[in-house]
């Protein structure tokens, strides 16, 4: 069960930890409260294909809501998650979440909308990340190209057979698979060839200046045109306004996120986002 995996990933990585930092003690304490109370909520962000003007996606990205405190974003407490091994039942809650939520807006008619999913190195290389991308599906009932699985460059760049067979095993499930942040790792592009990736995200430090910035522009250009050469979708992150989406529409990038289109939001929102086809950006959550 994922709390048993949470400890015994905790069992493992404090041998390895100094504990004599308390802040991290008390975050550590937190998180492992957060799984058991179910203090973890998803917000979701739509992705906009640009010719077509339609919510083809929703990342769904992972809060902190304790208990009558501020929600916590994931940047505050993700790397702790990594570091403790936690992030492996974390993950595995945020993968059902997803799937059940996707489900759910299939059933109400939303039968294109593909659900992306951030996942951490240390999911693959620790826990079954195979069986509990399998269990979330068969237990939502989404079908699996719906799912769309974000990884890192740091995932895809680690290089070990295992992780190559992993992400041929996921690709053999019919999940689609993306490169988060694209453009911020290391630049060593001979994993595109290696991995049987679908999308592209450009990352937001190259969309956020692209239209006073010649270079952010020359870098995105090249993206698209790497992408369009080997047959994969690009997603630019960090849209916030009018004039970056129409350099990107000219530069042929297929779909969008941003806040110009919508912050990510809670589900009843998203819900609402949804079923207004022509909205407004919403400006509320984080
Ligand atoms: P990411 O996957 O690159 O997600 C995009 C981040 O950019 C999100 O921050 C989103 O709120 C923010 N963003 C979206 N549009 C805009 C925009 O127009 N302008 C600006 N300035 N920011 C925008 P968030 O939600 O705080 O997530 C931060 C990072 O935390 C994510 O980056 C991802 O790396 C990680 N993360 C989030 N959820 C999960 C999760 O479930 N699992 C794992 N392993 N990591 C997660
Ligand atoms: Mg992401
Ligand atoms: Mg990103
Ligand atoms: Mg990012």
């Amino acid at each position: 069960h994922a709390k048993d995996v949470g400890r015994n990933t905790y069992r493992f990585f404090a041998d390895q930890m100094n504990f004599d930092n308390s802040e991290y003690l008390r975050l550590r304490t937190g998180l492992q409260r957060a799984l058991e109370r179910d203090e973890f909520l998803l917000h979701y962000q739509p992705q906009i294909d640009l010719q077509s003007g339609e919510i083809v996606g929703l990342e769904a990205l992972v809060r902190w809501q304790p208990p009558a405190l501020e929600i916590v974003p994931p940047g505050r407490f993700i790397p702790m998650a990594e570091e403790s091994g936690m992030i492996v039942s974390i993950g595995a809650w945020v993968l059902q979440e997803a799937c059940r939520q996707a489900a759910v807006w299939h059933r109400a008619g939303q039968t294109k909308l593909v659900m992306a999913v951030n996942l951490s190195a240390v999911q693959f290389k620790r826990g079954d990340l195979l069986q509990t991308v399998t269990e979330a599906l068969t237990a939502s009932g989404l079908p699996p190209s719906c799912l769309e699985l974000e990884l890192t460059e740091s995932i895809l760049i680690s290089d070990t057979a295992k992780v190559l067979s992993m992400v041929d095993q996921l690709k053999e499930l019919g999940v689609k698979l993306s490169i988060d942040d694209f453009g911020t790792g290391y630049s060593c592009l001979a994993y595109l060839k290696r991995f049987r990736v679908d999308r592209l995200k450009i990352d937001q430090s190259f969309v956020r200046h692209i239209t006073t910035d010649p270079n952010d522009e020359a870098i995105v250009r090249a993206i698209v045109q790497l992408a369009n050469s080997l047959g994969l979708k690009t997603v630019a992150e960090g849209v916030e306004s009018e004039a970056a989406l129409q350099s990107l529409i000219s530069l042929g990038c297929d779909d969008a996120q941003g806040y110009y289109f919508a912050r990510p939001m809670t589900a009843a929102d998203a819900a609402a986002f949804l079923s207004n086809d022509k909205a407004s950006p919403v400006p509320r959550a984080m």
